[in-house]
């Protein structure tokens, strides 16, 4: 049975130009319809942030479309049903799909999936058992192929994706080095996730500090951010190194691109005399891997060899903001608001 009669939702006010700020977005209020034929009244509990997000903001050419002006927020969501008219789930399931920035949702089930509460906290679909916890799994194993004594190397180390990342790397026998901003997040990589070592990117010694953490080079760069960072790996390339393009959030807020240091001859020039193997992945692109990632991954986190940080922010309103920080580099761990508490 609902408890209210309204649903908030958060919708693209206008495209931003740079970095997002709050007025790209606005809150509405409006009536909760009620589940037709085949549907399902679903309650928002856990919305999942994610860098994605600002390329969905903006209408230059992607691989997916962009959000339209006045629609709803696109996004990752863990749900509770309220009421099911939907042959396949039942009030008190949990599901996970992308239902969007909004408090509740009708839906016919389409890209749903339960979710397993007795495996792991049901935010978890969102992260370490979900999309951002597939990426590492699939571009590390996939295109990267860490061999053992391998040097792995990964930015935004302390985030959803490169977290796990380096705890793969690690398992698979490589030496896993993290990048990321500031020494709090450098402790937590090295201390809690069990990263041989992890450099702060604001440092302005980074690309030493790099090299020494890296003595025999890099085998596998996991790329999450682009710029000054990859300006560091760049030179520590080994022959034969993989670098799977998962990301550059360092330049979704840009306006233009900047050539930068690393000029087209020479990057062509070191991807042929080393050998490097460069390929851009987006995750649905290795679909056929979710049963292995499942498996796998659940596994780990079971034997406490994955562990994962989540960062919660609380109530549906406060979601434009966390985002516009996400991109700042302002959380810490996997960014998820708390909707709402479930019933049960
Ligand atoms: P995170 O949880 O790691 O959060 C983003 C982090 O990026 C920030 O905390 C910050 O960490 C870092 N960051 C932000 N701005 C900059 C900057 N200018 N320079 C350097 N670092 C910056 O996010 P995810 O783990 O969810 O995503 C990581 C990457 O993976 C992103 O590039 C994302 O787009 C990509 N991705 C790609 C997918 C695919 O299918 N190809 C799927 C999912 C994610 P810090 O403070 O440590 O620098």
């Amino acid at each position: 049975m609902q408890t209210t009669e309204t649903t908030q939702r958060i919708v693209l006010a206008s495209r931003p130009v740079g970095a997002p700020t709050l007025e790209n977005f606005r809150l509405e209020e409006l009536p909760i319809g009620q589940p037709g034929p085949g549907q399902m009244l679903l309650r928002t509990l856990w919305l999942s942030l994610d860098p994605y997000m600002r390329g969905r903001m903006s209408d230059a050419p992607s691989y997916a479309k962009p959000v339209g002006i006045g629609d709803v927020m696109e996004g990752g969501t863990v749900s509770e049903v309220l009421t099911s008219n939907a042959p396949r789930f039942a009030k008190g399931d949990i599901v996970v799909g992308r239902t969007g920035w909004q408090t509740y949702a009708l839906s016919d089930g389409s890209g749903l999936q339960k979710v397993d509460p007795g495996r792991a906290p049901i935010s978890a679909a969102l992260g370490v058992l979900g999309m951002p916890g597939m990426t590492a799994y699939v571009g590390l194993l996939e295109i990267g192929k860490p061999a053992v004594g391998e040097t792995v190397v990964v930015a935004a180390a302390s985030g959803a994706v490169g977290s796990v990342v380096g705890q793969i790397a690690r398992i698979k026998g490589a030496r896993a080095v993290g990048i990321a901003g500031g020494p709090d997040k450098c402790r937590f990589v090295i201390e809690k996730l069990g990263f041989d070592a992890c450099i702060d990117h604001r440092a302005p010694d980074l690309a030493a500090r790099l090299a020494s953490a890296c003595p025999k080079g890099i085998d596998v760069y996991f790329e999450n951010v682009g710029g000054a960072v990859f300006e560091a790996v760049f030179p520590l390339l080994n022959p034969f190194a993989r670098i799977p393009v998962c990301g550059l959030i360092s330049m979704y807020n840009a306006t233009s691109l900047s050539p930068g240091p690393i000029l087209l001859p020479h990057l062509m020039r070191a991807i042929l005399t080393k050998r490097l193997t460069f390929r851009g992945f987006i995750v649905s692109d290795f679909a056929a891997r979710y049963g292995d990632f499942v498996r796998d991954v659940s596994a780990w986190v079971g034997e406490r060899r994955i562990k994962y940080r989540e960062d919660i922010v609380e109530g549906l309103e406060n979601t434009p903001r966390a985002l516009i920080g996400l991109l700042r580099g302002e959380n810490f761990g996997k960014l998820l608001v708390r909707v709402a508490p479930a019933s049960t």
